[in-house]
């Protein structure tokens, strides 16, 4: 952010982000895009570890701005998640915009057996997400199992709150749960086995390591033994590398996702992938 002072020079402040002049025009913009249908669901398939088919995709949020092409998360969740109505308004859209294509892709009889969702922490630990989250698969018809959460693991810490009700009402509705980037937050391994979490999410900065040292391997194997020993499906993200790829098969990871694979792409060329794998 920059601005010219009234004396002319060009003064830098930290607090700059937060002045209502510049504020103002992100949050309205977010708003308008959220109404004006300019935020759409891109899907990254998720692969199976052993026979690179098509399992699952990771729904991720991009910002067709006019004016300023294909917005990467990165340019507004950051902004958004300091201002917990805004966060809310785009994980409610975002929500609803998975059952849509989801109860598409069923009448189509597309074969996708599940998408996984990215939800910011404070959504989970919000007492009406669980209701309203079952309102809409009513309203489109979905089975729970249809959906994963991914989460940070912030949200294992806390404990015997909110989110952990969540937790437990999201399993009774078979809906899975995933703990995002894991490794990089402050969750302990105990934390773990208190929640009813299905997937563990290996953070890419492990998988990027792979190869490089031999501690780093060591524990991206670690983390691998951790979920098979907690019977929970691990994931890795961020393969690039074949050489990744089949150290994390090898250790034991049951699914990969990464550029090795697939990029994120729009619903038509999801669909058309899917179509290709169904004929092959
Ligand atoms: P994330 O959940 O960790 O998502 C993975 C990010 O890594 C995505 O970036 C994805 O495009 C990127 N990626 C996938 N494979 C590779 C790879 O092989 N190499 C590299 N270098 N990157 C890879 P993206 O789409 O920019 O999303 C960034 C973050 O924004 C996500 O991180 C997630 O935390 C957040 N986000 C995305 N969509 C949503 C959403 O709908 N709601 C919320 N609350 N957050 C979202
Ligand atoms: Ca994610
Ligand atoms: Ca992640
Ligand atoms: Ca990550």
């Amino acid at each position: 952010a920059k601005e010219y002072g009234r004396n002319g020079f060009q003064c830098y402040t930290p607090d700059m982000g937060q002045r209502a002049s510049e504020v103002l025009p992100m949050e309205v913009a977010i708003r308008a895009a959220l109404s004006n249908h300019e935020l759409e669901l891109y899907f990254q398939p998720k692969v199976d570890a052993r026979t690179h088919t098509i399992v699952s995709a990771e729904a991720l949020l991009r910002w067709s701005r006019p004016g300023f092409g294909l917005l990467s998360p990165g340019a507004f969740i950051p902004f958004a998640e300091e201002r917990a109505n805004l966060m809310r308004a785009i994980d409610t859209y975002v929500l609803r915009k998975a059952c849509m294509h989801l109860a598409r892709w069923r009448k189509a009889g597309v074969p996708v057996t599940s998408i996984a969702l990215n939800l910011s922490a404070s959504q989970f630990a919000r007492a009406g997400m669980i209701a309203e989250l079952d309102e809409l698969l009513l309203e489109f018809g979905l089975d729970g199992s249809l959906l994963t959460l991914e989460v940070t693991e912030g949200v294992l810490l806390a404990e015997g709150g909110v989110a952990a009700d969540n937790m437990l009402a999201l399993r009774r509705m078979g809906v899975q749960v995933s703990i995002d980037d894991f490794g990089t937050g402050f969750s302990s391994l105990s934390y773990l086995h208190r929640f009813p979490v299905d997937e563990l999410k290996i953070d890419r900065s492990f998988v990027s390591k792979i190869g490089r040292t031999g501690k780093d391997a060591a524990l991206v194997k670690a983390i691998i033994g951790l979920g098979r020993d907690l019977s929970l499906r691990v994931v890795a993200e961020g393969v690039e590398t074949t050489e990744q790829a089949e150290y994390l098969t090898s250790s034991g990871c049951d699914v990969l996702q990464g550029y090795l694979f697939y990029l994120p792409m729009s619903e038509e060329q999801f669909l058309e992938m899917l179509g290709a794998q169904a004929f092959a």
